[in-house]
């Protein structure tokens, strides 16, 4: 059985229909490539076929490559890996290179047979480079079709062939948001873009296909860019006009990413060495820089974390073995910045929810928060009236408690009081059934305590969001020493519905991602006061990957947050505490009024709106520039181990329980470095020796934070890696 059939109609059109065994999408595997192209070079050969039209026999053409085969190509390629990683990448050019060229004679470009796809649906990845290597594309006109090459956003790029076609179709300018960004079109929007050529009314995609075969029969089909007379649409890098492009489009790569990704760079490279060559040779350099890129731990380890593991966890990976937990009716306790957020995505996601807040005014503005949301969306053209009015009727603002009545979950988001909470937890007890279960969005008090005041302690569950909630993936689901199976079902099941990537941690100050994320902001403001150059600090997170430095993120999140937490974890922590360093330069600030972006001052300075201006000139007068400046290497390392020795300190201590968690967690929580693939997978690219050896340098330099914990020890030891130890997910740190 393959993924590919043919069938030659009565009028000689060959109809290649793509249908992967047992699966509901097709992906493409190098076998079914494989097939394809035998089918091609078979119809080509067939004095009878006129033309050939490829299809899918699914709703879809196609998600892509399966990532699972890219991530493995590089262990499958032998021992000269790049090597067979040319030739593999290679034999896909060859491939669709028979398509496009369809038998045409090498010389006069005449005697080829026509090819058109016919896309009914989606068409993503290598499903729209197939296209692409064809005479025509005809889509479907389906709006809930995406159309584009996401390759970027898994840290490779299209690499069979689309890079450099698409860049030859529409332009470097107009190909760059569609290669650099990965952004996704429906098919009308693709085709006013120029990536496809017709859309078509469903019902008639297979005829207008077929037709337009027919048609060509005999005409000259050879693509723009294997005519003599070909000139690339905006210019090639030594045209005026295409010179501004590549020089902009480099500037503006850089200044997005800092130099943090290795495909953004590859990619560039790709294009604009091969807008100086022919087509074929420019399909070589496309390859080597492909190669490049599977080469670099980066594109493994992201597909890893940003694709495989993130489908598992969303699939509920670790979700204990219990009945269907689907939640029908949402309670949720207080409509602040959080608890209007969740009722929004749950609405959103078709479940009704009760929103209750102390007074009809509060509850009120929770709901206008969804309504707010719902009309930019329409405005956008995203969302229909009717799904607005639909979505907002789900919601029912209250402050009485009795309305909860019937809910299956609450989750509350009340101030973060323990007091408050527990009023509001004995209260939600008295209304709901005895088989609700209770979560609490609480992002610093522990699950444990605040279980008290349940009686049913089995039932209470921490499901952690973060800010904004209808914009972050993550959501941290947090067990209390008593919390039951069911109740940790019924939060996984809840983030499914609602469309999130959920981790399950156990309870312990600050959870897993505020855990890892202090000791970043931590370290930046140490720096700060060691006289560190507060632009080098940021300037270093960010060529490291982080989407933020440590200095903009304090302002962002609000520096009497900072210091609200730092006090409160004083007096857990006692004569066990260690950041004075950092309470003397945020104490001051927090007292003096500059808390952050929403006062318009902090870290940096901010113009009447609110819009950052640069770092606070003062900052250099109150922590006076050290003579000797760290290197950019230790400035980076210090800000990546903080984060990542605390992540295995998480693991070490039973927090986290899956090294998959810590890694999708960090990316989809806090925006760690997506290039490694997360704390673990940054360790791994280091390598536990180096990196043991290196934590413990800095903890000479910089304080016992860094002193390696005793699993990344052994580790350096035995000379293993998270992945190779704990990689199943299953593992346990002990
Ligand atoms: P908020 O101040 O915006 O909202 C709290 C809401 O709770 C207010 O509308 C308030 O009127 C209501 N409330 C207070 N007491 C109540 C009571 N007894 N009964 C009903 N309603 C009551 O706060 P927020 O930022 O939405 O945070 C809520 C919770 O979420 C806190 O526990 C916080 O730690 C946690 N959290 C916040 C963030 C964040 O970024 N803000 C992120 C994750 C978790």
């Amino acid at each position: 059985m393959t993924d590919f059939s043919m069938q030659i109609d009565a009028d000689g059109v060959a109809i290649l229909s793509w249908d992967a065994q047992g699966k509901s999408m097709n992906v493409l595997t190098l076998e079914s490539l494989r097939d394809l192209d035998a089918l091609v070079a078979q119809a080509l050969a067939d004095d009878a076929v006129k033309g050939l039209v490829i299809t899918s026999g699914k709703k879809d053409f196609a998600a892509g490559m399966d990532l699972n085969v890219i991530a493995r190509m590089k262990e499958d390629a032998g021992d000269e890996p790049a090597r067979g990683l040319f030739d593999g990448i290679m034999g896909m050019h060859h491939a669709l290179r028979r398509i496009e060229r369809a038998g045409m004679d090498p010389k006069t470009n005449r005697g080829g047979k026509p090819v058109a796809c016919a896309v009914p649906g989606t068409a993503l990845g290598i499903g729209l480079e197939i296209p692409l290597a064809c005479h025509r594309i005809f889509a479907a006109d389906n709006p809930r079709a995406k159309i584009g090459l996401p390759e970027i956003k898994v840290g490779i790029f299209p690499g069979a062939g689309g890079t450099t076609r698409l860049v030859r179709k529409m332009g470097a300018m107009a190909a760059s948001p569609f290669l650099l960004e990965g952004k996704l079109s429906d098919p009308n929007a693709a085709r006013a873009a120029g990536i496809i050529d017709e859309v078509v009314p469903p019902t008639e995609l297979m005829d207008r296909a077929k037709a337009w075969v027919l048609a060509s029969v005999g005409t000259d089909l050879s693509k723009p860019w294997d005519r003599k007379d070909y000139r690339m649409p905006g210019g090639a890098p030594y045209h005026p006009a295409g010179y501004m492009t590549y020089v902009g489009a480099s500037a503006m790569v850089n200044a997005k990413t800092f130099g943090a990704f290795p495909a953004a760079k590859a990619l560039l490279s790709a294009v604009y060495e091969g807008a100086l060559v022919n087509f074929d040779n420019a399909l070589k350099i496309e390859a080597r820089w492909f190669v490049n890129v599977l080469m670099n731990p980066s594109s493994s380890a992201m597909i890893r974390s940003l694709f495989i593991n993130m489908q598992a966890l969303g699939k509920g990976a670790n979700r204990p073995d219990a009945p269907d937990q689907k939640v029908r009716k949402l309670g949720v306790i207080g409509a602040g910045m959080m608890g209007a957020g969740i009722a929004y995505v749950a609405a959103n996601a078709g479940i009704d929810v009760v929103l209750v807040d102390s007074t009809d005014e509060a509850a009120a503005k929770g709901k206008a928060h969804s309504e707010g949301l719902l009309q930019k969306g329409v405005s956008r053209r995203k969302v229909t009236e009717e799904k607005k009015s639909e979505t907002l009727a789900r919601i029912t603002p209250t402050t009485d408690y009795a309305m909860l009545q019937g809910c299956d979950l609450i989750v509350e988001a009340v101030f973060e009081d323990p007091q408050v909470k527990a009023e509001v937890t004995r209260k939600v007890v008295a209304a709901v059934g005895p088989d609700a279960i209770f979560a609490t969005n609480t992002s610093t008090l522990p699950i444990s305590d605040l279980a008290t005041a349940s009686d049913t302690p089995d039932q209470f569950i921490g499901i952690h969001f973060f800010s904004p909630v209808d914009k972050m993936q993550l959501v941290e689901i947090i067990r209390g020493k008593q919390t039951g199976d069911r109740a940790v079902a019924k939060a996984l099941d809840f983030a499914k519905q609602i469309g999130k990537t959920p981790i399950v941690v156990n309870d312990a100050r600050f959870f897993y991602a505020n855990r890892c994320i202090i000791p970043y902001l931590n370290e930046g403001v140490r720096m700060v006061a060691e006289g560190v150059s507060p632009s080098l600090i940021e300037n270093a997170a960010k060529m490291a990957g982080m989407p933020l430095g440590p200095l903009q993120l304090i302002d962002e999140t609000s520096i009497d947050l900072g210091v609200k937490i730092a006090k409160a974890t004083m007096a857990a922590m006692g004569d066990a505490y260690r950041d004075e360093a950092v309470d003397r330069v945020l104490f001051p600030m927090a007292d003096e009024g500059r808390l952050g972006r929403k006062a318009k001052a902090g870290f940096y300075a901010y113009d009447d709106k609110g819009e950052r201006q640069g770092l606070w000139p003062d900052l250099a007068k109150r922590f006076p520039r050290a003579a000797q400046q760290p290197t950019l290497q230790e400035v980076q390392e210090r800000l990546l181990f903080a984060q990542s020795l605390e992540a295995v300190r998480a693991l070490e201590e039973g927090v986290l329980t899956d090294i998959r968690e810590g890694d999708v967690g960090a990316i989809l929580g806090w925006g760690f470095a997506p290039w490694s693939g997360g704390p673990f997978s940054w360790l791994d690219i280091l390598g536990a020796p180096y990196a043991a050896e290196r934590a413990e340098e800095l903890a000479a330099t910089h304080g016992d934070r860094f002193a390696p914990p005793q699993l990344l020890e052994e580790m350096a030891e035995r000379g293993q890696s998270f992945y190779a130890r704990f990689g199943s997910g299953t593992a346990k740190a002990a």
